[in-house]
């Protein structure tokens, strides 16, 4: 499990550093937080990846630290769901921040996992997978997350 260092916080950051996202700690092992598996194509493009790994959070539970306004919006109005995904980058790293989809999810943050990564021991698994029929032939589908074929409902 993880090693729970001192502080209840837990600061993650895009490549270049220049965005810092704080969240709770305890937010990554509350039950109540989805943490999603997204294979869209779209997730694929913008992130650079085959998936994108996200949390799924209330915005006051997401604290953004961008001194040098970086942070960038795209609006991503090619959906399958034709909702609007507004897409958070950071424009002097091209890192994936966050994400908000107002009509559907209102007051809702999807923040990237992968700021995260390696200021923790480990990661936590996914619940949920979506697009999986977007998802290549060869890769596998996480066990013991939930799979859906499209988008969350
Ligand atoms: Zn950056
Ligand atoms: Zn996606």
């Amino acid at each position: 499990m993880f090693s729970f260092l001192s502080s209840k916080e837990l600061i993650g950051h895009c490549l270049c550093k220049g965005v810092k996202v704080k969240i709770d700690r305890v937010s990554l092992t509350d039950k109540s937080n989805e943490i999603l598996v997204c294979h869209c194509s779209n997730c694929q493009r913008a992130g650079g990846g085959l998936l994108s790994y996200e949390i799924i959070l209330p915005d006051e539970k997401v604290t953004l630290i961008d001194d040098k306004s970086l942070i960038t919006r795209y609006d991503d109005t090619d959906t399958k769901s034709k909702n609007v995904v507004e897409r958070y980058f950071c424009r002097q790293c091209g890192s994936p921040i966050y994400g908000k989809i107002p009509k559907n999810k209102p007051n809702i943050t999807i923040v990237k996992l992968s700021l995260f990564t390696g200021e923790i021991d480990q990661l936590p698994c996914p619940t949920k997978e979506v697009f999986c029929a977007e998802m290549m032939k060869w890769e596998k589908k996480i066990d013991g997350a939930k799979h859906y074929d499209e988008g969350p409902e």
